[in-house]
C-alpha cells in the first residue's frame, strides 16, 4: 500500500497515559485508539497485525481438529444460573435488562453458550468427542484496566471447548491443545513458558497457562532452579514440611501493650521495634463458607486462591469495617487470634518461631510475646502464603523457587464435568448408560498476544516485528520521490513485491528522509529497502532488517528474490 494514501497516523511524542512499551508503541504507531477506559478501537495497521495471529491460531486450531463457530456476545442470564455463576462470577459481569425486564450478560466467556448448543445435538459417545472454537469479543468489567489492549475490558479471544466420552479422551483433548498452543506462541515469535496454574472462577481441577516473559508482566512465576515445576503466583506451592504442629511454648503469659494509631506491618513493627516477620498478620474474610480469620507472618501475603482451596469456597473478600468490628470488638488494623471465636487458618511458616506480636482485638492495642500453640485456641495449619524467591521446591528436594514475570497469553484447562453436570450436558455410553461429558476449555487473548509480542520486540526506535505478525513484511523506501528514476524504480520493486504476495508499504510521502526512516524503525516494518539515487548509481538498494539492524547491497533486479527468500518459511506474509 502507498504510505500517502493508508490511514496511518504515527506520533512522535510518547504519550503520557501508557506505562509499558507495547501500549506507547501501539499509540505511537497508530494501531489502536481508546475510547473508554479499557475499550480500544483497532486502526487498519492494529487491526493488520491482530488478523496475522488470528490466522496462525485458526491455521493450528483447525490443524489440531477444532472446529469454528460465533457465538453471540450478549447471552441470557438462565444460562448462568443454571451454571451456578450468575451469582459468583462478581462484578466482571457486565448485567443488562432489555426492555422486556429479561437479565442478561455480556460475555466474559462461553462456557454455558457452548454447553447449551452440544447438550442439545449430541446424545451418543459415537458423536464424540468434539472441539469447538471461536474468534470473538468478550467483556469483562475489570477493576483496573491498563496497559492498552493488554488488559482491556472489552477484548478479542479465542476460546475453544472440548467435549470428551471419558477421561483419556479428555487428556487427549487437553494435550492437543497444549501442544497446539505451543506452535501458535512459537509462530507468532514469543518467547514464552508454560506453567502450572490455578483455574479461578472458570473452575475446574487442572490447568496451565503460557506465559510470554516479560519483566513489565503482570504475573510472578515461580521456577525451580532445578526441575521443571513452573507455576504461576496464585498456584506457587511451597514445599511442605516434614509435619504440620507449633513449635512448643515456654511456660508464661503474653502482655497487652499500647500503639496508639499503629495499624500497618510498618507502624507496629517501627512501634514496637521488631521484625515483620516477628509479627502475625490477621486478616478476616467473609465467604460462602462463614467468616474466618486467616494468620500470615507479617513479611508474607496472603495467597487468596489457596485460601479458597483450603476452605472450599468459591466466594471470598476482605470484611467490611462492620464485619471487622463485630468479631475483633475493634476496627481494622487490631485484628489478632487470641480469643478470637471465629474459624482461624494459618499459614504454616506461622509454626516456625515465636514469639510473636499481634492485634489485641482492642483498638490501639498489640499483644506481645505470642505463641499461638499456648495462647490460641483452634488454629488449622496450612500453606496459605505466596511463594517467593529462595521457597524451597515443592517438586523436588535440591531446587529452590525463583521469581520472573510474565504475560498470561493464553490458559487450558481440564473443566470435568462442572458444567456438563450442572447443565445435564449428558450422553448414552458403550453400555447405554448416561454419563456427563468431560470438558474442556482453552483460551487466547488475541490482542494480548499482540501486545506481548511487541513488548517482546521493541528497541527505542520503535517496534522489532516478527515478520509472522508484521502487518507489511517489507516497506521500499524511496530516498527522494521527485527523483524520476529514484521514484521508478522503487515503484517497480513495490509493484513486483506486491505481484508476489509479499505485503508491502511504499512510501511515496514527499518528506525528509529522516522522517520516513523514524517512521519505518516505529512501525517495526522487518525489512526497509531504501532506494537512492547514488546507490542507483553505483547499481544497488540497501536493506535493512529491522530486528538486527544488518543492512546490505543488493542490485534492484535482485532485491524481490531477495526478500521472498527471506520471507519464505517465516509463516506467513
Ligand atoms: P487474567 O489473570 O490476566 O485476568 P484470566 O485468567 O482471567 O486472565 P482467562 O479467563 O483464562 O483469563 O482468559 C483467557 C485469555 O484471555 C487469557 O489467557 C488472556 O490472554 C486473555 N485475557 C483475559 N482477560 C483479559 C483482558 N482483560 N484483556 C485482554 N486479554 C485478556
Ligand atoms: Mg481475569
Amino acid at each position: 500500500m502507498k504510505f500517502s494514501s493508508m490511514f496511518l497516523y504515527t506520533m512522535k511524542e510518547v504519550p503520557r497515559e501508557a506505562e509499558v512499551i507495547s501500549h506507547k508503541l501501539m499509540l505511537r504507531a497508530g494501531m489502536i485508539k481508546k475510547l473508554a477506559s479499557g475499550i480500544y478501537s483497532y486502526l487498519p495497521y492494529g487491526l493488520k497485525a491482530l488478523r496475522r495471529v488470528e490466522t496462525i491460531i485458526r491455521e493450528e486450531m483447525n490443524a489440531a481438529g477444532a472446529q469454528e463457530v460465533l457465538l453471540p456476545g450478549v447471552q441470557p442470564s438462565e444460562l448462568w444460573k443454571e451454571s451456578g455463576r450468575w451469582n459468583v462470577y462478581g462484578k466482571e459481569l457486565l448485567r443488562l435488562i432489555d426492555r422486556k425486564g429479561g437479565e442478561f450478560a455480556l460475555g466474559p466467556t462461553h462456557e454455558e453458550v457452548i454447553t447449551d448448543i452440544v447438550r442439545d445435538q449430541i446424545h451418543s459417545y459415537k458423536e464424540l468427542p468434539v472441539n469447538l472454537y471461536q474468534i470473538q469479543t468478550k467483556f469483562r468489567d475489570e477493576i483496573r484496566p491498563r496497559f492498552g489492549i493488554m488488559r482491556a475490558r472489552e477484548f478479542i479471544m479465542k476460546d475453544a471447548y472440548s467435549f470428551d466420552a471419558d477421561d483419556r479422551g479428555a487428556e487427549k483433548s487437553y494435550e492437543a491443545m497444549y501442544r497446539a498452543y505451543e506452535r501458535i506462541f512459537s509462530r507468532c515469535g514469543l518467547k514464552f513458558k508454560a506453567v502450572e496454574a490455578d483455574s479461578g472462577p472458570i473452575g475446574g481441577n487442572f490447568s496451565h497457562e503460557f506465559m510470554v516473559l516479560a519483566e513489565t508482566g503482570e504475573d510472578v512465576i515461580l521456577s525451580c532452579s532445578s526441575c521443571k515445576y513452573a507455576a504461576n503466583l496464585e498456584k506457587a506451592e511451597i514445599a511442605k514440611p516434614a509435619s504440620l504442629a507449633f513449635q512448643d511454648a515456654p511456660a508464661g503469659t503474653f502482655e497487652r501493650v499500647h500503639t496508639p494509631g499503629a495499624r500497618t506491618v510498618e507502624e507496629v513493627c517501627e512501634f514496637l521495634g521488631v521484625e515483620p516477620r516477628n509479627l502475625v498478620k490477621t486478616l478476616i474474610y467473609t465467604s460462602d463458607k462463614g467468616v474466618f480469620a486467616a494468620l500470615v507472618r507479617g513479611d508474607h501475603e496472603v495467597n487468596e486462591a489457596k485460601l479458597r482451596r483450603v476452605l472450599g469456597c468459591d466466594a471470598l473478600e476482605l470484611a467490611d469495617e462492620a464485619t471487622i468490628e463485630k468479631h475483633t470488638s475493634a476496627p481494622r488494623g487490631f485484628a489478632g487470634p487470641v480469643g478470637l471465636s471465629i474459624r482461624m487458618i494459618a499459614d504454616s511458616a506461622l509454626m516456625e518461631a515465636g514469639p510473636y506480636v499481634v492485634g489485641g482485638n482492642l483498638e490501639d492495642h498489640h499483644l506481645k510475646n505470642v505463641w499461638l500453640s499456648r495462647d490460641v485456641a483452634a488454629v488449622t495449619l496450612d500453606d496459605i502464603r505466596d511463594a517467593r524467591q529462595g521457597d524451597p521446591c515443592p517438586r523436588c528436594a535440591a531446587g529452590s523457587l525463583e521469581a520472573i514475570r510474565g504475560i498470561e497469553v493464553g490458559h487450558v484447562f481440564k473443566l470435568g464435568t462442572k458444567y456438563s453436570q450442572a447443565m445435564n450436558a449428558m450422553f448414552l455410553d458403550e453400555n447405554g448408560v448416561l454419563q456427563p461429558m468431560i470438558m474442556g476449555c482453552y483460551g487466547i487473548g488475541v490482542g494480548r498476544v499482540v501486545a506481548a509480542a511487541i513488548e517482546q520486540h521493541a528497541d527505542e526506535a520503535g517496534m522489532t516485528l516478527p515478520v509472522s505478525i508484521a502487518p507489511y513484511p517489507v516497506m521500499v523506501l524511496p530516498i527522494n520521490v521527485t527523483a524520476g528514476d529514484v521514484m521508478e524504480t522503487a515503484t517497480a520493486i513495490y509493484n513486483e513485491l506486491q505481484r508476489q504476495g509479499i505485503e508491502t508499504i511504499l512510501d511515496d510521502r514527499d518528506v525528509r528522509p529522516g522522517v520516513k526512516f523514524m517512521d519505518a524503525d516505529l512501525l517495526g516494518v522487518p525489512y526497509r529497502i531504501t532506494v537512492g539515487a547514488k546507490g542507483l548509481k553505483e547499481g544497488i538498494v540497501e536493506v535493512k532488517e529491522r530486528s538486527t539492524g544488518t543492512v546490505e547491497k543488493v542490485s534492484p533486479q535482485e532485491i524481490v528474490a531477495y526478500c521472498s527468500a527471506r520471507l519464505s518459511g517465516r509463516n506467513n506474509y
